[in-house]
C-alpha cells in the first residue's frame, strides 16, 4: 500500500488474534480438530440465536451445503437476488439448479417479497435472500411467501455479520444462514465460513456432507458423497480474537458509517443506502449513490477521480443477470429487473474498516466534494 493511500478494506487483527494462532501452532492442532473450532461454533451460535453453528472453509461452500442439506435437486429454481455477489448464483449451479432472478426492493436493496410470486414455477424449491451490503432482508415478508408455496430459505448473511432484523439477529432467521470470513468480511480468518442452524437432523446432514461424508459411528464407512469443506483450528483461533473484540469493531463502523454521512449529507447528487426502521444493518462497506446529472460526474467518473487521488472504492456487483454464466438464461426467462440495473450503474463503495480514522473520512468526504467543483 502506497504512503497515503487509502484501501477500501483491510482486515482488523490487533486483539488476540496473534496469540491465539501462535497458541493452535505450538499445540500442533492445526488441521480440522482443535479447541478453537468448538469454541469458535458454540460463540457464533449463540450470537446468531441459533443452536449450532458449523464452521467450514469459506462462503460459498457454505452456501452448497445449504443447499444440499435443505434437499435442493437438479432442475430445481432457486429465486436469489441479481445484485449480490457471483458465490450466491454459482452455488445453485453446483447442485444442479438454476437461480433465477428477482428484483430488489429499493427500500432495502435486498429481495423484493412483493416480486417472488411471479417467479415461481413447479421446479422452484427455495429462496436465498441476501443480507446485501450488511442491511437484513425483509425476512418475515420473504418467510411468508415461502411457507405458502413450500419453499424452503436460506440466508447469505455473509456481508451481514451480527446485524438484526427487529431485533432478532441475521443468520437465526431462516433453516440455514451462511457466512463468509474472507479477508475483507466484517470478521475475518482470511478465508473461512459458517452455517448457523436450529434443526438437529439437519445440522447431523450437514457435518456429514462437511467431512467426506463420513459415518461418525464407523471409521472409513461413508454413507453418502460429502466434501472436504471443512475449517482449520487456525481459521477458528482467528475467529475466536475477533469475536472476542465485536463490539469494538462493530461500534466503530458504526461510526465510520455515521461519520460518513454527517460529512457528504450535504452533497447534491449523492445519496445512502437507505435503512429499514426495523433494520440494524451491520455496515459492511459504506454505500453511495451516484446520480449523474445532479452530481456533474457519473459514478465511475468520482471513482476515477478519488483513484488518483489515492482512495480506492468499489463499484457496486455487476447484476448476475449481465454476467455470461446466467445472461442467456435470464434473458430466455425474461427475468426484469430494473432497480437492480439502476443501483448497480449509480453505487459506490467508500472505504470502510475500523483502523480508518477521523482524518481520513475528511479527507475522503473533501475529494468527494472537490469532485464536484
Ligand atoms: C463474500 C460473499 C460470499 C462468498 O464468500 P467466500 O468466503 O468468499 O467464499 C457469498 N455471498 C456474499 C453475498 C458475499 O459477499
Amino acid at each position: 500500500m502506497d504512503v497515503g493511500r487509502i484501501p477500501v478494506a483491510a482486515p482488523d487483527l490487533s486483539g488476540r488474534e496473534e496469540e491465539y494462532v501462535l497458541d493452535a501452532i505450538r499445540s500442533s492442532w492445526i488441521s480440522s480438530t482443535g479447541a478453537y473450532i468448538g469454541r469458535f461454533e458454540s460463540e457464533f451460535a449463540a450470537l446468531c440465536g441459533t443452536r449450532a453453528s458449523i464452521g467450514v472453509s469459506n462462503g460459498t461452500v457454505a452456501l452448497h451445503l445449504a443447499l444440499l442439506g435443505l434437499g435442493v435437486r437438479p432442475g430445481d429454481e432457486v429465486l436469489v437476488p441479481s445484485l449480490t455477489f457471483v458465490a450466491t448464483a454459482n452455488a445453485v449451479r453446483y447442485v444442479g439448479a438454476e437461480p433465477v432472478f428477482v428484483d430488489i426492493d429499493p427500500a432495502t436493496w435486498c429481495l423484493d417479497a412483493g416480486r417472488l410470486e411471479d417467479a415461481i414455477t413447479r421446479r422452484t424449491t427455495a429462496i436465498i435472500a441476501v443480507h446485501l451490503y450488511g442491511h437484513p432482508a425483509d425476512m418475515d415478508a420473504i418467510s411468508h411467501v415461502a411457507a405458502v408455496h413450500g419453499l424452503s430459505v436460506i440466508e447469505d448473511a455473509a456481508e451481514a455479520h451480527l446485524a438484526s432484523y427487529k431485533g432478532r439477529p441475521t443468520g437465526g432467521l431462516a433453516a440455514v444462514g451462511t457466512f463468509s470470513f474472507y479477508g475483507n468480511k466484517i470478521f475475518t480468518s482470511g478465508e473461512g465460513g459458517a452455517l448457523t442452524l436450529s434443526d438437529p437432523a439437519l445440522e447431523l446432514r450437514l457435518r456429514t456432507l462437511r467431512g467426506q461424508g463420513v459415518d461418525p459411528g464407523r471409521r472409513y464407512h461413508f454413507p453418502v458423497t460429502g466434501f472436504n469443506y471443512r475449517m482449520t483450528n487456525i481459521a477458528a483461533a482467528l475467529l475466536c480474537a475477533q469475536l472476542e473484540r465485536r463490539e469494538a469493531i462493530l461500534g466503530r463502523r458504526a461510526e465510520i458509517a455515521e461519520g460518513y454521512r454527517r460529512r457528504l449529507e450535504g452533497i447534491a447528487g449523492i445519496e445512502f443506502q437507505p435503512v429499514a426502521e426495523w433494520a440494524q444493518p451491520a455496515n459492511w462497506l459504506f454505500c453511495i449513490t451516484v446520480d449523474s446529472a445532479t452530481f456533474g460526474r457519473s459514478r465511475d467518473e468520482l471513482a476515477a477521480y478519488l483513484d488518483e487521488r489515492g482512495i480506492e472504492t468499489r463499484p457496486f456487483f455487476i447484476p448476475l443477470h449481465r454476467l455470461p454464466p446466467f445472461r442467456e438464461e435470464s434473458r430466455k426467462r425474461g427475468d426484469t429487473l430494473p432497480v437492480t440495473d439502476q443501483l448497480a450503474q449509480a453505487g459506490l463503495n467508500l472505504p470502510t474498516f475500523t483502523m480508518l480514522t477521523d482524518e481520513n473520512l475528511d479527507r475522503i468526504a473533501e475529494t468527494v466534494a472537490d469532485a464536484q467543483r
